[in-house]
C-alpha cells in the first residue's frame, strides 16, 4: 500500500538506526507526544533498538488517558439516565469511573452505543425525537473538527434533543506545562503528526525557541518514528532548538484551515483538568456561549462530582515523562487491562496497554539480545 509498505521496510529502518547510531555522541531524553506512537514504538521494539544514550519516554497524548476522572463520572450518570441515549467511541466504554464503566451502565439497562462519528450521533437524535441523545466529545485536536461539525450540523438540522459532554485538550499548553515543570526530563519532542495535519506545526518553533527545545513532527508507521528521532537527535547534536517536518507527506505548516475554521467557530479556550496531571491554564476547548444549549453539562445537572484516583496510579508521572510503566508497583499484577486501576492501562492509545500488550510485564526482554546491523 503506497505511503504505508515502504514506511514498514526493515532495510529502511536499519539503515535508519544506524546513522542514529552515527549521528549520536550523548544522552538525550525524547518525548514522543501521541500514544498512537507510544503504541508503534513498544510494538516494534523500536526503544530497545536505539543506542542507549537515547531514552524515549511517553507523553500525554492519549486521549482516554488524560481525560478526568470527574468527566467520567459525569459520562456515566448521564448515561444511566433512562431519557438518554448515550453514544461514544468504543474505547471510552471499558475506561472506569469510580465504580463503573459505561459497560456496565449498558448491562444495567442504560441506552448506551458506539459510533465511529459524531454526526452519527446526530442522526440518531433525528431518529429518536423522544430521547435526549449525548456524544461524549473526547480527545486532541484530531476529533475536534469532527465533533465541532456535529453541533454545526444539529443547529442546521433543527435537532434540539442532541448535545456532547466534551473534554477537547490541546498538545501545545501540554508541552509548556512539561517543559516549564522543576522536574521536566524532556529534551526533545516527536510532535504527533495526525494533530499536526490538522493544525499544522506553526505552533511549535516559538515553544521550541522558549525551551530550547527541537522537535521533529513524526508520524506512525517504524520508519516515521526512526526518521523522527534521528531529525530530533541531529538538531539536539547541532544544539539547534528548531522544528522540522519529515512528514511532510501529511502535513503542512499551515495545517487544515478548513478544519481549523470549524474548530473556531464553535469552541473557545478554557481551562482544563488532564487526569493525573492537573489543571493546565488555557489547554482545552468548550462550547462558545452561543452553542451552550448542546452542552450536555449544562443540559444535565452533573457538575458537582469530585472523584478520588487509586493511590497506587502512577499514571500522571507517566504521561510527563518522569516515570515509565513498569515503575508502577501495580503493573502487571493488581493492574492489567482486564483489572485496570487507571486509564493508561484500560485505553488502547495508553502507555501501560502497550507495555502489558507487549509483554514488558515478562521477564527476558534483555537490550543485549537484540542487534543492530
Ligand atoms: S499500571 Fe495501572 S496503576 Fe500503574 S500507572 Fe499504569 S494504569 Fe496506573
Amino acid at each position: 500500500m503506497k505511503f504505508v509498505t515502504e514506511y514498514r521496510d526493515a532495510e529502511l529502518v536499519q539503515a535508519t538506526l544506524r546513522e542514529i547510531r552515527r549521528t549520536v555522541t550523548r544522552p538525550w531524553v525524547i518525548m514522543e507526544i501521541c500514544g498512537g506512537q507510544t503504541h508503534a514504538i513498544v510494538r516494534h521494539g523500536i526503544d530497545l533498538l536505539l543506542p542507549p544514550e537515547i531514552e524515549l519516554v511517553h507523553g500525554p497524548g492519549c486521549p482516554v488517558c488524560v481525560t478526568p476522572l470527574e468527566q467520567i463520572d459525569r459520562a456515566l450518570a448521564i448515561a444511566a439516565r433512562p431519557d438518554v441515549i448515550f453514544t461514544s467511541y468504543g474505547d471510552m466504554l471499558r475506561v472506569p469511573g469510580s465504580d463503573r464503566d459505561l459497560f456496565a451502565v449498558r448491562a444495567a439497562g442504560g441506552d448506551v452505543r458506539v459510533v465511529y462519528s459524531p454526526l452519527d450521533a446526530v442522526k440518531i437524535a433525528q431518529a429518536n425525537p423522544d430521547k435526549e441523545v449525548v456524544f461524549f466529545a473526547i480527545g486532541f485536536e484530531t476529533t475536534a473538527p469532527a465533533n465541532a461539525m456535529s453541533v454545526v450540523q444539529a443547529r442546521a438540522l433543527g435537532v434540539t434533543n442532541f448535545s456532547v459532554l466534551g473534554s477537547h485538550v490541546c498538545v501545545p499548553p501540554a508541552m509548556h506545562a512539561i517543559l516549564g515543570s522543576p522536574h521536566n526530563r524532556v529534551q526533545g519532542f516527536l510532535a504527533a503528526g495526525h494533530v499536526c495535519a490538522i493544525m499544522g506545526y506553526w505552533e511549535y518553533p516559538p515553544i521550541a525557541e522558549q525551551y530550547g527545545v527541537p522537535m521533529a513532527v513524526t508520524g506512525f508507521e517504524p520508519l516515521d518514528v526512526v526518521q523522527g528521532v534521528l531529525e530530533t537527535v541531529r538538531l539536539l547534536e547541532a544544539g539547534r532548538a528548531e522544528v522540522v517536518n519529515p512528514y511532510s507527506r501529511a502535513v503542512t505548516f499551515e495545517g487544515n484551515i478548513p478544519a481549523q475554521r470549524v474548530i473556531e467557530q464553535v469552541f473557545e479556550v478554557r481551562d482544563r483538568q488532564w487526569r493525573g496531571i492537573g489543571l493546565i491554564p488555557a489547554s482545552g476547548w468548550g462550547l462558545r456561549r452561543e452553542f451552550a444549549d448542546f452542552d450536555a453539562e449544562q443540559r444535565f445537572d452533573v457538575g458537582g462530582i469530585r472523584p478520588a484516583e487509586s493511590p497506587l496510579c502512577i499514571a500522571g508521572q507517566i504521561l510527563q515523562g518522569l516515570k515509565k510503566p513498569h515503575d508502577c508497583t501495580a503493573f502487571g499484577t493488581l493492574c492489567t487491562p482486564e483489572t485496570p486501576l487507571g486509564a493508561t492501562m484500560v485505553s488502547s492509545e495508553g502507555a501501560c496497554a502497550a507495555y502489558y500488550k507487549y509483554g514488558r510485564h515478562l521477564d527476558g526482554i534483555a537490550l543485549d539480545e537484540i542487534t543492530v546491523n
